[in-house]
């Protein structure tokens, strides 16, 4: 084990994770979603590691689609944000990649492009979400010029995303199902709709093929539900090291603006993690940490490469005892409450200088 903050890849627990989400939907096609990085988790290793068990990829950019060909990926990948040039998009047909089209910018160019071959597209439906997509009056029209393409695949997918599926008290996932089925009611192709959450908790919108991003990760995407309650498992478990433990005076305060003091004597363990490494500086005060398998509050500031957390109510911690900060025995959603944010941001923010250590 690395003495510097590490993080554990757990890769039985991704691949589980993806059979689950099978279960959950098993007459559809599993595209798996790991743009920014497989969310924190490397995109390389993530798509190597689940490529027996997904039907194909998708990721936000091209740059993304591309290291992955780069890695001799063979997979379909679908480019979730597309091209938006022409030059682009020669680069996302030398690549075999698949674009989402979204705007009629993007069918301008494929017009005039002329290609050696097709390329295979998704067109996205605007249901409620107002991000990306046409919306359902311009659907039939868009769609005629796409199919009058000689650049575009004649296999035409559709697709939209769902705004709220993490809330099982809001029927907007429905009205949104609703639309995007109607809308495209009278044509063959292809449909997908489904988040992780809608995965989970829509069992309608699991259509031809599912879209799972957080749920592979382990975290659930629930507001109320945890992961161990849907069977899945954390791949990511951050940890990092005990590097001093001092004894505190009643009234003393720790770190900087000195937002703690002691309220009596106290024994403090110094651990070697901090946003430098990804964890939030916004984690407030009483925030669980886990060492020895036990929970102890994080107290004080968040510094880049240090927090402090308070041992005193546990005997038999010593300098060097490794600390964990969020996966195996600690949710990250848990986490990311207690710093007012969700499991995606923590996972997408590990950064650079933290070790990777796989465990197959
Ligand atoms: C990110 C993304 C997903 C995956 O979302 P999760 O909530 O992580 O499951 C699916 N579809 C689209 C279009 C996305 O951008």
């Amino acid at each position: 084990m690395p003495a510097a903050a590490h993080i554990e890849l757990n890769i039985t627990a991704l691949r589980h994770n993806a059979c689950r989400a099978r279960e959950f939907a098993p007459e559809a096609k599993l595209m798996a979603v790991i743009k920014a990085n497989a969310y924190g988790h490397g995109l390389v290793l993530v798509a190597n590691s689940l490529a027996e068990f997904v039907d194909a990829y998708a990721v936000a950019r091209i740059d993304e689609a591309v290291r992955l060909r780069a890695a001799n990926v063979q997979r379909r990948i679908l480019v979730l944000q597309g091209f938006s040039s022409l030059d682009e998009l020669k680069l996302m047909q030398r690549y075999q990649l698949e674009s989402v089209i979204y705007t009629e910018q993007q069918v301008d160019i494929l017009e005039a492009a002329n290609l050696p071959g097709t390329l295979t597209i998704w067109l996205k439906i605007e249901t409620g979400m107002n991000r990306l997509g046409f919306r359902p009056e311009r659907f039939v029209a868009v769609l005629q010029r796409l199919q009058q393409c000689s650049s575009v695949h004649a296999e035409i997918s559709f697709m939209t995303h769902f705004a709220n599926a993490d809330d099982l008290q809001d029927n907007k996932t429905t009205q949104q199902l609703q639309l995007f089925n109607e809308t495209t009611k009278n044509y063959s192709g292809a449909k997908s709709s489904a988040n992780s959450a809608a995965i989970i908790a829509w069992p309608a919108t699991r259509q031809d093929w599912v879209r799972p991003g957080l749920m592979l990760y382990g975290a659930s995407p629930m507001l109320q539900q945890t992961a161990q309650h849907q069977g899945l498992v954390p791949v990511m478990s951050l940890y990092a090291r005990i590097i001093a433990i001092k004894q505190l005076k009643k009234g003393a305060t720790v770190g900087y603006g000195g937002t703690w003091q002691a309220a009596k004597n106290t024994l403090l363990a110094v651990v070697s993690i901090g946003y430098g490494d990804g964890y939030p500086r916004h984690a407030k005060q009483g925030t669980p940490v886990l060492i020895n398998n036990q929970r102890m509050p994080l107290v004080g500031r968040v510094s880049m490469d240090m927090i402090t957390v308070d041992i005193t109510e546990h005997a038999g911690i010593k300098s060097g005892d490794q600390v964990l900060l969020w996966g195996d025995g600690l949710p990250v959603e848990e986490v990311a409450a207690c710093a007012d944010t969700i499991p995606y941001t923590l996972l997408c923010g590990i950064t650079q200088r933290v070790q990777i250590v796989i465990k197959e």
